[in-house]
């Protein structure tokens, strides 16, 4: 049995924050919460402290710290609260937690993923955008320091699942001995079936209102525009140590098929569930034991059928530039990231058409590869870029 844990939950305000509190509730014999973090919303990360009695809280700043303090009830002994980003990647490698959910949305995650690896945690990964940004530094980290690092995105806790591990959970070097390919599926999002020239009047809450995920607003969009998916062959790419030809998108609109690997013998593993995330997630938090997640059976009878088709990369660009980062190296990852996060928060924010998303992730491609080389050895270098590519995304004069 698995010794008991302690975990840090970085962006707990998030939806993935929200149902890692949810598992960790089920199991106070053996996880509990050491420290919660978010960036917005303090009256909620209160509610969140006070249930789950969390010693230490992580705010951005001090007008943050205020309002958590104005929301915390009287009379109850308050929790630490420590401030801004470095306290974020310290508590992440806080001696006094053994795990990390990482689930902040975007690259602002990175530092304290990579805190978290580096100390040697056990690192449940929901945050994507880190590995895209820095995808080989994050895993020789995870390598270096005996690390556990297991995917929450369910795509790739489906492989993982799907995979020979041996009930361990590292960093491979090489592909898993005997497989083939990896087939990531994907839902297509609400607009799959239509032409990318009829989404010119989409509005946020059209492209966020997915047809079976409940989810963040970002990933909500990205979903839509199927750069999710391109992320996650990024993702892939990383954690499985996949060639980014063998790995292969499939459209299953039903959701339920969460992903699979195919061997050289020809034999297709697949994980099968209801599309919620505390499956995921509790799987990391047990790993390798399976605890109760509170998610219900799946009806396979009442469900009928699965379909699946090819995606149409034609109608989402997105996808096809993800594979073409990829192909270009690292540079070019954190480059299409940063502009997409950028893009992304300008439609949100309604300054910015829907169908200019990928317009913009492929001007700053460009742009990208036609800078003089640098060298992407440390988060340092990583965040450079990053910032570097924001900027040009920003002052595309569509932003
Ligand atoms: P969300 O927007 O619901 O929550 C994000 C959390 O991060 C919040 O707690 C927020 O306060 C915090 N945050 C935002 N900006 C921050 C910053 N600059 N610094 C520190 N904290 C910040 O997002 P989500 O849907 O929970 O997704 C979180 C991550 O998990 C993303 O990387 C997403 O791609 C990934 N993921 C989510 C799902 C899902 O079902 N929601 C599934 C797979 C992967
Ligand atoms: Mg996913």
């Amino acid at each position: 049995m698995t010794a008991f844990q302690r975990v840090v939950v970085l962006g707990s305000t998030g939806s993935i924050g929200e149902s890692t509190l949810d598992v960790i509730a089920r199991h106070p014999d053996r996880l509990a919460v050491y420290a919660l973090s978010a960036y917005s919303r303090m009256e909620r990360l209160a509610e969140q402290a006070l249930a789950s009695r969390a010693a230490v809280v992580v705010v951005p700043d001090a007008k943050a710290r205020d309002k958590f303090v104005a929301a915390w009830p009287a009379g109850q002994a308050a929790p630490e609260i420590r401030i801004g980003a470095q306290a974020l990647a310290d508590t992440a490698a806080d001696a006094q937690c053994d795990a990390v959910m990482a689930a902040i949305v975007g690259a602002a995650g990175l530092p304290a993923a990579l805190a978290a690896a580096r100390a040697g945690k056990r690192v449940l990964l929901a945050n994507k955008e880190a590995l895209v940004a820095a995808g080989s530094l994050f895993m020789q980290a995870i390598r270096d320091n005996g690390a556990e690092l297991l995917p929450i995105d369910s795509e790739h806790n489906a492989i993982f699942q799907c995979l020979p591990h041996g009930g361990r959970a590292g960093a491979p070097d090489a592909p898993a001995p005997g497989v083939r390919r990896l087939l990531l599926t994907a839902s297509g999002g609400p607009f799959r079936g239509r032409d990318l020239e009829d989404l010119h009047e989409v509005t946020p809450a059209q492209a966020c209102a997915h047809p079976n995920w409940s989810m963040g607003r970002k990933i909500s969009v990205d979903s839509a525009t199927m750069l999710n998916k391109g992320l996650e062959v990024i993702e892939a790419h990383w954690l499985f140590a996949m060639p980014a030809d063998r790995i292969e998108v499939v459209v299953h609109p039903q959701s339920v098929i969460h992903s699979m690997v195919e061997y050289d013998d020809g034999s297709i593993l697949a994980q099968l569930g209801q599309p919620d995330m505390r499956t995921p997630i509790s799987y990391g938090l047990g790993f390798p034991e399976r605890l109760d997640s509170g998610v219900g059976p799946l009806d396979l009878t009442r469900l009928g059928r699965l379909d699946f088709e090819k995606p149409d990369l034609a109608r989402f660009p997105c996808l096809a530039l993800a594979f073409e980062a990829l192909r270009a190296g690292q540079g070019a990852c954190i480059a299409l990231n940063a502009a997409n996060e950028v893009a992304v928060d300008a439609f949100l924010a309604g300054r910015l058409g829907y169908t200019w998303i990928p317009r913009v992730i492929e001007a700053t491609l460009e742009w990208q590869g036609g800078q003089s080389s640098v060298t992407l050895n440390s988060l340092d270098d990583v965040l450079a870029l990053d910032a570097a590519a924001r900027v040009y995304a920003g002052n595309l004069g569509l932003a």
